[in-house]
């Protein structure tokens, strides 16, 4: 019998990743991410990073926090409920609640932790969880740390979701209804009013996880909520501060009860240390930002349909986008991967997105353009996006 510390199993399952064709390495970047970027030594036009709004190495952003790290250090020295809260937390925290519009705003260190702690706190035994089943990995672990009873409906469908309402109303005590505001994958839009009136004639609580809505959706990046006119009628809302913010860490708003309860519930809160000051810092002037100008969400937008326009026009399949989140769709895993690869040596960098982050056989190139880009990289890569495309024989 081999020895176990070779980890075999493991290397057995490498080697599966590696006939199917999707295994990779981390590329490495060297420098800030930006619209041009030297990745693993190459310069490319980088089409494949959340920072939406090119907030990530703003020169505002980083005087801010080089400012809150010469006043606090750089980090918060314990859990937020011993002695890691600082008086720039509790001002971040209702900056956000302001620029929400909503009465309350816990943070936490990333938004895939908020769902981990958000959802078990709210949720247990007796309730059930009723998630769309294309949801983010950050919302099917939260909910599987949660001691309530999970289903799902079909992706953006309301009557499925009515189905599943009606069917189990009257079996348990708390429904709560959870649906990316954006799909990170597809870029659709949930139908978040269906959804909202649904949940309101069944007395279920909904909880919106708007990564990609935030920044980019509703006046000034405001988010979906804000986009549909929906303020009071959402329970609970999640926001990144890590995409469009262009820094790490994600929120929950909602209620001050919400909040009250997350404070001792929380449990990323309590067993994990707060956000360090330049992180914060940083996050305040963002939000300032965006509170002052609609400059960065309007470049956002108009640099979308740019190339929105411009990508179906050579025939490509962007699938039902409503946002700046491109999906070329390839379909094959293998395909995806070498059109990806092309798309590299040509002088573009759009990661290929593969099963299990998208369901089999629905490869696709993830292009998401920024308020970063200008004209003329967008209009090159177009160029090699057509380029690829015909040396591979899609177009
Ligand atoms: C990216 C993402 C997250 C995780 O956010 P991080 O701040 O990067 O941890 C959570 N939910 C959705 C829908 C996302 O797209």
């Amino acid at each position: 019998m081999s020895n176990v510390h070779e980890l075999n199993f493991l290397k057995e399952k490498i080697q599966e990743l590696k006939d199917q064709g999707v295994y990779r390495r981390l590329p490495i970047l060297e420098g800030a991410n930006e619209a041009e970027v030297i990745l693993n030594g190459k310069r490319v036009i980088n089409l494949s990073s959340n920072n939406y709004l090119g907030l990530a190495n703003h020169p505002r952003m980083k005087k801010a926090a080089i400012e809150a790290v010469e006043k606090y250090g750089v980090g918060a020295g314990a859990v937020r409920t011993i002695i890691g809260n600082m008086d720039i937390h509790e001002e971040m925290e209702q900056l956000l609640a302001e620029f929400k519009r909503e009465e309350a705003v816990m943070v936490y260190q990333s938004g895939f932790n908020c769902n981990a702690g958000t959802i078990q706190a709210i949720t247990e035994k007796g309730d059930l969880i009723i998630s769309d089943e294309l949801n983010h990995a950050s919302i099917i672990d939260g909910s599987r740390l949660s001691r309530a009873d999970k289903t799902v409906f079909k992706h953006a469908d309301l009557n499925h979701l009515e189905e599943v309402l009606k069917a189990n109303r009257d079996k348990y005590r708390n429904l709560l209804i959870i649906t990316d505001g954006v799909f990170s994958m597809d870029g659709d839009i949930a139908p978040l009013p269906g959804i909202v009136e649904l949940a309101e004639k069944y007395g279920a609580m909904t909880y919106v996880d708007d990564a990609h809505g935030s920044g980019v959706l509703g006046e000034s990046g405001r988010g979906t909520v804000d986009h549909f006119g929906l303020h009071g009628r959402v329970d609970f809302t999640i926001g990144t501060l890590s995409k469009a913010i262009g820094v790490i860490g994600g929120y929950v708003a909602g209620s001050e009860t919400m909040k009250e309860w997350l404070s001792h519930r929380g449990r990323p809160l309590l067993f994990s240390t707060y956000l360090p000051p330049a992180a914060v810092g940083a996050i305040n002037e963002a939000v300032r930002i965006l509170m002052s100008t609609t400059e960065f969400t309007d470049r956002l937008w108009s640099n979308a349909r740019y190339f929105k326009d411009k990508i179906s026009q050579l025939g490509f399949n962007i699938g039902n986008s409503q946002t700046p989140i491109t999906p070329v769709i390839i379909g094959d895993e293998a395909k995806t991967m070498e059109f990806s690869k092309k798309l590299f040596d040509n002088g573009v960098f759009v990661s290929g997105i593969v099963f299990p982050t998208v369901p089999k056989g629905t490869g696709r190139l993830r292009c998401m353009v920024t308020a970063g880009h200008t004209t003329e990289q967008l209009d090159k890569a177009v160029e090699v996006f057509k380029k690829v495309g015909e040396e591979l024989k899609l177009l």
